[in-house]
């Protein structure tokens, strides 16, 4: 590794830290949240915001731009935390979070927020979306790409899997899915739950291009990126990023229930100290 990409993954894991302050600088007001999602997921909004990406944050609706979807539009808190370090709006606006008159609703929706491309939420609807969505940007010959974050338990959904057939018939090489495989989904563990593995097998077998690199490596994630933009096959292109819940903050990620956290206020004094120590793992 050479000295500019050292400095540059410094650079990345600074973004990261100050991502994850702000998931739990909106969770802590409400004394809960999906933090465990954001603070796992937040190494691989970093490396798309700050490495992969092409955008301008002072023009949100930029025509030229990479469009990021947030599926699970319920971890909103996880793209506004992007989005405010981006510099799509002050970072004091996450303050606001699910309050009245907020354009941060508790899930994240368009058009309420500079940066949110869709209304997420009706979990199994990103990727089909996504698809699309970068039709149509291929209609327009745009060279722009589409990045796709879904979590897992989307997999279980039906849309996932045929637009991710859709996405293959069409020969779509300008979307790239992200999936936070974290091993859980509302009901409890994926394992127990419904099992989606073998998940590389299964997206290979359905025509696209796969890596699977550990999420909460920055290092391996930019570049996942780079190889997904810079894939010369007519094909789509998904990373599966094995994420671990509440990354970050030890005491957090260590916790049995991680799909809705609750916490009591001085533990969120204590999520906040963990990170002001600078400690990211
Ligand atoms: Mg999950």
């Amino acid at each position: 590794m050479n000295e500019p990409s050292i400095g540059h993954n410094r650079q990345l894991a600074d973004h990261a830290l100050k991502i994850r302050k702000n998931a739990v600088r909106q969770a802590a007001p409400h004394g809960q949240g999906f933090v465990g999602q954001a603070l796992g997921a937040a190494d691989i909004l970093t490396v798309a915001f700050f490495h992969a990406m092409r955008y301008r944050a002072d023009e949100p609706s930029w025509e030229g731009r990479d469009r990021f979807f947030l599926s699970a539009g319920h971890c909103g808190i996880s793209l506004y935390s992007a989005l405010a370090e981006a510099g799509f709006f002050p970072v004091e606006e996450l303050d606001t979070y699910g309050c009245d008159d907020s354009r941060l609703p508790m899930s994240s929706m368009w058009p309420y927020t500079p940066g949110v491309e869709m209304s997420g939420g009706s979990i199994g609807l990103g990727l089909p979306m996504a698809v699309g969505t970068a039709l149509g940007l291929r209609l327009k010959k745009s060279d722009a790409f589409v990045y796709a974050m879904m979590g897992d338990g989307e997999l279980g959904e039906g849309p996932t899997w045929e637009a991710a057939q859709a996405a293959v018939h069409h020969r779509l090489s300008n979307i790239v899915a992200l999936v936070d495989v974290n091993g859980v989904q509302a009901d409890g563990r994926m394992a127990q739950v419904l099992c989606t593995e073998p998940l590389h097998d299964k997206w290979a077998a359905f025509g696209w291009y796969v890596q699977r690199v550990d999420g909460n490596d920055i290092p391996a994630l930019v570049d996942a990126f780079d190889k997904a933009r810079d894939c010369t096959e007519a094909k789509p292109r998904i990373i599966l990023c094995d994420t671990r819940m509440g990354h970050g903050i030890p005491f957090i990620e260590a916790r049995e229930k991680l799909h809705f956290v609750r916490l009591e206020p001085e533990d969120w004094q204590r999520a906040f100290e963990v990170l002001d120590a600078g400690r990211d793992e």
